[in-house]
């Protein structure tokens, strides 16, 4: 539900996830690309009814000992209530410190200003991939609409942006992975405390039946042949590495594990 939240730790981190949206997606046009009787017989195999499938925005807040860390920013304004759900949760928008920006699209940047233009995390430094940036700000002088969120929201943070060029802890216990495919510049996020980890694959998948079926990219994949293979990659680290993951359009609060069942890669929700 809208607004719901789940708490949970990782190592010292506190870590929120907070539901921005709650939306359903036909399985067929999301993987527009696969032929419509593969995602029938194969979503119906796993259990999930293809022609209603849940797909949340799931957004992570992190408290480390030293900084309040927001991953992404949801749809923003009339479209979301992330605001509100923060200070439910006791978390104050000018306490935030950190914005993570996995990539440009409207439902991961339309969060970070209001109606009135103005930021809604004004003490925070926003951190995105380099590539990302430099991508989406040229497109952003190309867009005419003033409220479309890339020409909204993009320039408004640029003397705050702080941009990774190589997969780094970039922030004390939070490291960057670059995933492309769904953009060039996409990336994934690893947390790591008291020797716990975490691994947010935003949206490098999109339907846990992508667990199984990873070649099934979704029709807003930018590339889509590469985006299968680093969806590939990632969820065979988390499985060989038994690392508790999340995804940003999982049902909410879209967190489990992947797990090996025969020959397969299966998801296992919390
Ligand atoms: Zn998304």
């Amino acid at each position: 539900m809208t607004g719901e939240t789940h708490r949970f730790t990782v190592g010292k981190f506190l870590c929120v996830v907070i539901c921005d949206a709650d939306q359903t997606r036909d399985g067929v046009s999301l993987f527009a690309s696969t032929p419509a009787e593969t995602v029938n017989s194969g979503m119906q195999r796993l259990g999930y009814q293809p022609e209603i499938l849940k797909f949340s925005i799931n957004i992570l807040y992190i408290r480390t000992p030293e900084r309040s860390i927001l991953v992404d920013s949801g749809l923003g304004v009339g479209k979301s209530q992330l605001t509100e759900s923060l200070l439910l949760s006791g978390i104050e928008l000018n306490r935030i410190d950190d914005v993570i920006l996995t990539h440009g699209h409207g439902d991961h940047i339309g969060g970070l200003t209001g109606a009135d233009g103005q930021l809604i995390f004004p003490r925070a430094r926003y951190h995105m991939w380099k590539a990302e940036w430099d991508y989406w700000m040229e497109q952003a002088d190309q867009i005419s609409d003033p409220e479309h969120p890339v020409r909204k929201n993009l320039p408004a943070i640029k003397d705050r942006v702080q941009l990774i060029e190589t997969e780094s802890e970039f922030l004390p216990g939070i490291h960057a992975i670059h995933a492309p495919g769904h953009t060039a510049g996409h990336m994934v996020i690893r947390i790591e405390s008291g020797g716990e980890q975490f691994l947010h694959l935003v949206d490098a998948i999109h339907h846990p039946s992508q667990i199984t079926y990873p070649e099934w990219s979704p029709q807003f994949d930018q590339q889509p042949v590469l985006s299968a293979e680093t969806r590939k990659r990632l969820i065979e680290m988390a499985e060989r590495e038994q690392i508790a993951v999340m995804a940003y359009h999982f049902p909410f609060p879209g967190m489990g594990h992947v797990i090996r069942d025969g020959d397969e890669l299966k998801w296992h929700p919390i």
